[in-house]
């Protein structure tokens, strides 16, 4: 990576859904190692912004810049060749799996990629030795045989964080990871994203206005498709048009 360049840049990007721009010339930089918030209320275009970063769509206008490289055109998995991953707003685990199968699968998904003329039993070894580093480091030995359909919800969105780990992002994209979240589990939720590796940009949608401030040293405040505020978490606290909208939008 050359000095100075960015892991990830989105350049005017305009999504038109019929008619309708669910994003309208958005532009936005992060640096390494950033921790940024997007947020913004329900329908400002915040999942459609992940799934334009991802390949999931296309833009209609715009492009999407991986260190140095314009991805705008690539697929998904070519995308996360390069490094990033993505968590969803809603839970894609496979409910009747263990964790453990749940990791080996995310696992197994990235290992294909990179070393796909190992031999099968090399390949075993190092799948099970990487499955069991990352469920010890993210403290989920004792509970690797439980069925995912077993966990609390709270557990669920760790695993899935613990599963985007496992694909080893330079980007990690991570959308509403404490959304339907008790304050308790909010709380070890936040926790886990703070001891992610400092290197990792990771960029946050949050609906909680707290986890957000407590978290992102920078926040983007979408609406309508826009990009109405940017800025440090003091800044955006007293922004009076982040204000205005959070309290027009009903939310606190
Ligand atoms: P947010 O995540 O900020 O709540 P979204 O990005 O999910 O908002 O949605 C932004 C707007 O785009 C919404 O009005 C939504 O209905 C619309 N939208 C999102 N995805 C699609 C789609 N695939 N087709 C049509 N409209 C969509
Ligand atoms: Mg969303």
């Amino acid at each position: 990576m050359g000095a100075g360049m960015k892991p990830l840049l989105v350049e005017s990007v305009t999504k038109n859904f019929g008619g309708f721009n669910a994003l309208n010339g958005v532009t936005l930089d992060f640096e390494p190692g950033e921790r940024r918030a997007i947020i913004g209320p329900n329908g400002a275009g915040k999942t459609t912004l992940f799934n334009v970063i991802t390949g999931v769509l296309p833009p209609s206008a715009g492009r999407v810049v991986l260190f140095g490289r314009d991805v705008t055109r690539l697929p998904m998995h070519r995308r996360s060749a390069l490094g990033l991953a993505r968590t969803f707003q809603i839970n894609t685990l496979f409910p009747k799996l263990t964790i453990t199968e749940n990791v080996a699968l995310a696992v197994q998904a990235q290992t294909r990629l990179r070393y796909v003329c190992y031999r099968p039993w090399r390949a075993y070894r190092a799948l099970t030795e990487r499955c069991d580093a990352l469920l010890t480091a993210w403290g989920l030995w004792d509970l690797r045989d439980a069925r995912v359909s077993e966990l609390s919800y709270g557990d669920q969105r760790q695993v899935e964080i613990v599963l985007a780990m496992a694909t080893q992002p330079k980007v990690l994209l991570l959308d509403e990871p404490t959304a339907g979240l008790s304050t308790a589990e909010t709380a070890v939720v936040t926790a886990l994203i703070k001891q992610l590796d400092p290197s990792i940009t990771i960029v946050l949608i949050e609906h909680d206005m707290d986890v957000a401030l407590h978290l992102a040293e920078r926040i983007t405040v979408l609406h309508y498709g826009e990009k109405v505020a940017e800025g440090s978490p003091e800044e955006i606290k007293t922004n009076p048009l982040v204000a205005e909208i959070y309290l027009g939008a009903g939310l606190t």
